[in-house]
C-alpha cells in the first residue's frame, strides 16, 4: 500500500487530475472511479487549546463596532435561507459597505478568535473568518467550498458569518485549508461535524488532521497544542484540481511547503457577469520555527520551499488573500475600497517579501544565530 492510501475510504488515491463531487455527494475522479460515502462523525475527544506562536501575534482586543448589518438576506437561523445569496442584492455598493465595515471593525493586531464581520470578496467569494484569521467560502447554488476554519473556538465565529450572509453552513460541501496548524485548521473537526462536509488536504497535511499532531518535519513542531482529529480526510495531489458539481466550482491547488510541509495554497476564479478576477489564497510562508530548528540543516525542506515561494511568484493572481489577513494587508486594502481591484504583482510581490525574509533567516543562521 502506498503511503498516501492509508487515509480512509474518503482518501482519492489514484493518480487522477481533478475531484469531482456533485451535490449528491459522490466523488469521482477523472478517470471514472466513483465513491459515494456519508460523512459520518468519529469518536472525537474533546482537547482543550491555547493560543501558541504559529505567525504572528494572538492578541485580543474588544470588537469596537457592533456586527455590521448587510443587505443580504440575512438568516442566522439558517433553515429557510437559500442556498446563495439572492443576486438582487449582488451590488457593489453592498460589497463595499461590508468590506468597509471589517475594516471598521477589525485591527491588524486583532486576536485569532475575534469576532468580525463577513463581506464580499469578490462575486461569489466572501470572507467568513475572524479577525485574524480567515476563512473563505466560495459559493454554488448548489453547495459551497469552505478553505480554513480557524481555531476551534473560531470556528464558531465562521459559521455565524455562514449564517448572517444569508447561507446554510450544511450547503458548505467540501472543506479545504492553507496550512496544518492550529489557528487555520484547528476548528476543522468541528466544521466537518457542522457541515457534514467533505475535507481535502495535501499528503503532509492531512497526515496532521487525521491525528492532531504537527509533522514532525514540521519547522514549529513542539510548539502547539493537538488538535482534535478530523474523522475523515481526501488526500488530493499536486496539480488536482478540486472541482463541485461539474462546471461548477474549480480550485487549484499549489502546494506550497515552507511555513508548514503540507502547506496548501489555492487559487480559482470568481465572476461577476462578464468581469472576473483570480483569487488566490496563498499560504503564510513565513520562515517560522522553533529555537532549535535550522532551515539551513535541512537543505531538501529549503529547496521545496524557495521552490513554493517561486510557483507562487509566477501565479496568475488579481486578488491576493492569505491566512493572516494583516500579512497581504487586507484591512488597508478594505477601507480604500482597494481589494478587489486587479493588482497582477500581488502574489509575485507576496513571495518577494517572504523570499527577503527566508534569505535574512538563512543569514542569520550561518551566522550561528
Ligand atoms: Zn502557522
Amino acid at each position: 500500500m502506498a503511503q498516501d492510501d492509508i487515509f480512509g475510504p474518503q482518501g482519492v488515491a489514484s493518480p487522477a487530475q481533478s475531484v469531482t463531487w456533485n451535490a449528491q455527494g459522490d466523488v469521482r475522479t477523472t478517470q471514472g472511479d466513483v465513491e459515494s460515502h456519508k460523512v459520518t462523525a468519529g469518536s472525537l475527544k474533546g482537547t482543550k487549546f491555547s493560543l501558541g506562536p504559529c505567525n504572528t501575534r494572538s492578541m485580543s482586543r474588544a470588537w469596537r463596532v457592533a456586527f455590521a448589518p448587510l443587505t443580504f438576506a440575512l438568516s442566522l437561523g439558517g433553515a429557510t435561507a437559500p442556498a446563495a445569496a439572492p443576486s438582487s442584492s449582488d451590488t457593489a455598493s453592498d460589497t463595499a459597505r461590508s468590506q468597509r465595515a471589517w475594516a471598521a471593525a477589525c485591527s491588524d493586531s486583532d486576536g485569532w478568535d475575534q469576532p468580525g464581520p463577513p463581506f464580499r470578496i469578490f462575486g461569489n467569494s466572501y470572507y467568513v473568518g475572524t479577525c485574524g484569521i480567515a476563512a473563505i467560502l466560495i459559493t454554488s447554488p448548489k453547495g459551497h467550498v469552505l478553505i480554513d476554519s480557524g481555531t476551534e473556538k473560531g470556528a464558531d465565529v465562521v459559521v455565524a458569518n455562514i449564517r448572517a450572509l444569508g447561507f446554510r453552513p450544511t450547503d458548505v460541501a467540501i472543506l479545504l485549508s492553507s496550512h496544518e496548524h492550529f489557528d487555520h485548521v484547528g476548528g476543522m473537526a468541528k466544521l466537518q461535524e457542522t457541515t457534514g462536509a467533505r475535507v481535502f488536504a495535501s499528503p503532509a497535511a492531512a497526515r496532521v488532521l487525521l491525528t492532531g499532531e504537527d509533522a514532525l518535519a514540521d519547522p514549529q513542531y513542539g510548539m502547539h497544542p493537538p488538535m482534535r482529529p478530523v474523522a475523515r480526510v481526501g488526500v488530493i495531489r499536486e496539480g488536482q484540481k478540486v472541482r463541485y458539481n461539474r462546471n461548477g466550482l474549480v480550485l487549484t491547488p499549489l502546494f506550497t511547503p515552507g511555513h508548514t510541509p503540507g502547506a496548501t495554497s489555492w487559487q480559482w476564479r470568481s465572476c461577476v457577469g462578464q468581469d472576473c478576477r483570480t483569487i488566490v489564497f496563498a499560504d503564510s510562508l513565513s520562515p517560522v520555527s522553533s529555537d532549535a530548528y535550522r532551515f539551513s540543516a535541512h537543505p531538501g525542506y529549503l529547496a521545496a520551499y524557495r521552490a513554493s515561494l517561486a510557483k507562487l511568484a509566477a501565479t496568475p493572481c488579481d486578488i491576493l488573500l492569505t491566512p493572516h489577513p494583516s500579512a497581504s494587508g487586507m484591512r488597508e486594502k478594505l477601507a480604500k475600497g482597494s481589494l478587489a481591484t486587479p493588482a497582477p504583482a500581488s502574489c509575485r510581490d507576496y513571495a518577494k517579501g517572504i523570499a527577503d525574509r527566508l534569505d535574512a533567516r538563512i543569514a542569520k543562521e550561518a551566522d550561528g544565530g
